[in-house]
């Protein structure tokens, strides 16, 4: 076997020929390449062409570093002529048209950001931090480039901060897939406007089924705008927040007007009260039950929000029905101000919270991929730019799997 064909096999390189290896300095290694077959092949047709000269200066990319080398593949590519497209500069079977980098790389690139930082990738990688998110982000705005959605049945739309000082990012996911589809700045209506304008076509608006977002007006006015065919589903998390969140008042009412003794009484209480009937320990259950006799404010606001669980049972709509009406009631009754105003926003979103009952759909899977989403956004320690953070969403949960389109001789690692 002679040098050029033992790096070849090392290297495992595939769809071209080493003419010559040597090394440069330290860390470099340099391999003389040629496409397959002599290539001259049209990058558009694929048919062969008359060479027509050789470019004076040759071309350098950068492959997946071994064993401490950086390895270089370096090729003079060739004019030629197409008998269809005239004079072309021929195709380059291991890289992208304009790339510095072999596929090979970009898919390394790619399959290391997914499980690391972006600062261990660039380590392994032998390259600057910066010029990997470059690349990064060109990578994937290639293979994203002219991706439609399809299949969008279920939809579901919240929101997540990405940068300190409120600087929110609006996320649509396709439920069924469980992927993220889409990325926008803001969390306002201008935001989700663009999606349904830009992004989806009428039909597939028509083809949305079912929608879940929270209780912001800019969500909901959008999707009822957007999607005729559409039943809007309230997510069922957000409404228990809204709920927590009105127990939560009243406590913090009796415990400014409680004096000392009281308020030791009160202690201790807050975790309890937010806590499902289901994961509850029986001492916390009797803590609360004691609160019959310490405050019966208190104890009157978590019996509602305990009884308010029963209504994710229900099965059959009228039931559910029925159920929440008598809820709504005995609720007003209470003459609590913060569960009144939770009736409210009830009423408000009559409909979206019934829907439910028939849909059974939440955004629970939404709320898995945004804790993914998370993991990623610590493990970077933030991200500065919108562009950087959408990069790293459409890698880890994004509805194309954006490793797989590298060619698949090129998934070396
Ligand atoms: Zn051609």
């Amino acid at each position: 076997m002679t040098g050029n064909r033992v790096v070849a096999k090392l290297l495992r390189f595939k769809g071209l020929r080493v003419v010559d290896f040597w090394f440069e300095g330290l860390h470099n290694f340099v391999v003389l390449v040629t496409p397959h077959k002599n290539g001259c092949q049209c990058p558009e047709c694929g048919r062969r062409g008359t060479i027509i000269r050789v470019m004076p200066e040759p071309r350098w990319w950068r492959d997946i570093p071994v064993c401490g080398w950086t390895v270089w593949l370096q090729h003079c590519p060739r004019e030629i002529w197409c008998p269809t497209h005239g004079r072309v500069v021929e195709d380059i079977p291991w890289a992208g048209r304009f790339a510095r980098v072999t596929y090979r790389f970009e898919y390394a690139m790619l399959k290391y950001c997914q499980i690391m930082t972006q600062k261990a990738a660039a380590q392994l990688l032998h390259i600057p931090r910066s010029t990997l998110s470059d690349l990064l982000h060109r990578t994937i705005t290639r293979i994203r480039d002219g991706h439609r959605i399809r299949g969008l049945k279920t939809l579901g739309v919240d929101e997540i901060s990405y940068a300190k000082g409120h600087k929110y990012a609006t996320l649509v996911y396709d439920l069924d897939r469980s992927c993220v589809v889409w990325v926008g700045q803001g969390k306002k209506r201008e935001t989700i406007d663009v999606f349904f304008n830009q992004v989806l076509s009428d039909y597939q608006k028509k083809q949305i089924r079912w929608a879940c977002c929270d209780m912001s007006d800019a969500f909901m006015g959008a999707i009822k705008a957007h999607c005729p065919n559409a039943t809007l589903v309230l997510d069922r998390f957000h409404i228990v927040k809204a709920l927590n969140a009105a127990v939560d008042e009243v406590r913090k009412e009796q415990w400014r007007l409680a004096g000392g003794e009281q308020r030791q009484a009160l202690k201790g209480r807050r975790r309890p009260l937010y806590r499902p009937s289901s994961t509850r320990s029986r001492k916390d259950t009797c803590t609360l039950k004691a609160l019959d006799k310490g405050n019966r404010r208190i104890y009157r606001a978590w019996q509602l929000k305990d009884e308010f669980e029963q209504f994710w049972e229900y099965k059959a709509p009228w039931a559910a029905e029925r159920f929440i009406r008598q809820w709504m009631t005995s609720a007003l009754r209470s003459r609590l101000e913060p569960m009144r105003k939770f009736v409210n926003t009830l009423r408000q979103h009559y409909d979206g919270v019934l829907a439910f009952v028939g849909s059974r759909l939440t955004n629970a899977i939404a709320e898995g991929l945004n804790r993914i989403i998370k993991i990623v956004k610590n493990r970077a320690s933030g991200f500065r730019t919108l562009d950087a953070f959408t990069d790293m969403i459409f890698l880890t949960v994004g509805d194309v799997d954006i490793p797989a389109r590298i060619p698949a001789r090129f998934r070396t690692l």
